[in-house]
């Protein structure tokens, strides 16, 4: 046998990620009503969709605030909250009353509708949040809310990463993952080399300090065919990363789905308070559906249009 591609794969080692890399800049957003905090959204980008499975990336703090998010719907995604200082409370329609804390996960599987709200006493915040589109199989199924207070550790020289989801180096998360994924928090200190998935496609975000390669606000993105990945100095950084995820996906406000139809029928029932359940407990109404663009949705795979300059 003789390997039969005209032009194979290089498998890159572990380079920097440095100023040959795309970057996915950071657009500031307000978030949650009339003392908005700004959020840094870098996924979904102006072209690249989705890194793997993950379709969404807001970055905010730290920042003295109070997050208040009334209660909202969400279909055919998980929503990851991941703090670095600070605590918020999530509440949500099966019941669940859960806070999070630095270092620990709220992993909340929409499947086929859920609704949820999220609140923080006025403190210093600092995390991420993060939604994972569910593959075809998986998007009607049954909502789930499950905390880990605790995670798998992945230590080498010169870091040590927190394994959110899915796995690192051969080390596995406890959260249920629906598509092959990875979801990091690597603390830096020195110089080493993370290994990758070469099969993964990846993106790194500075959370904070200063690592090699990395700059405050945008989300780098490393294509597929890496073993791994050098981190030098002294930070913390977010990895996401996974197998390219091979379907359209329509997103709109806090649904995915797959068609404008099924987009317009989602906001439908929950404008009717039908089909999210009830949010117990929360001091406040839910938040009212925004109206559907005067243009049909379109479904759109990982990439849109033409790369940046
Ligand atoms: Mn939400």
């Amino acid at each position: 046998m003789s390997n039969l591609e005209r032009e194979p794969e290089e498998i890159r080692c572990g380079a920097e990620p440095g100023p040959g890399d795309e970057l996915l800049p950071g657009r500031a957003v307000p978030l949650g009503g009339p003392r908005a905090m700004a959020v840094s959204r870098t996924l979904p980008g102006a072209h690249r969709r989705l890194i793997g499975a993950w379709c969404f990336l807001d970055a905010y703090g730290p920042e003295l605030t109070a997050m208040r998010v009334p209660p909202h719907p969400h279909t055919g995604l998980q929503t990851v909250t991941w703090l670095l200082a600070g605590e918020v409370l999530h509440r949500d329609s099966l019941g669940s009353r859960q806070q999070v804390r630095p270092g620990q996960l709220n992993l909340m599987t929409a499947g086929r509708g859920i609704s949820h709200s999220e609140e923080s006493a006025e403190e210093v915040l600092h995390g991420v949040q993060l939604w994972v589109a569910l593959p075809a199989e998986h998007r009607h199924d049954a909502p789930a809310f499950e905390h880990h207070a605790a995670l798998p550790v992945l230590e080498g020289p010169g870091y040590t990463a927190t394994v959110i989801m899915g796995s690192l180096g051969g080390v596995l998360s406890p959260a249920t993952a629906r598509t092959p994924l990875t979801g990091a928090e690597i603390a830096v200190d020195g110089a080493g080399e993370v290994p990758l998935d070469p099969g993964f496609e990846h993106g790194l975000l500075l959370l904070d300090g200063q690592v090699g390669g990395l700059e405050r606000g945008p989300l780098a993105y490393l294509p597929p065919g890496r073993s791994g990945v050098r981190l030098s100095g002294r930070g913390r950084v977010l990895l996401i990363g996974g197998a390219p995820f091979g379907e359209e996906i329509v997103m709109w406000w806090n649904f995915v789905g797959r068609s404008h139809e099924e987009i317009a029928a989602f906001r439908k029932e929950w404008a009717q308070g039908e089909g999210f359940g009830t949010v117990e407990g929360f001091d406040g109404d839910p938040l009212p559906a925004p109206a559907l663009p005067a243009v049909r949705l379109k479904p759109r795979g990982r990439v849109r249009g033409r790369p940046p300059q």
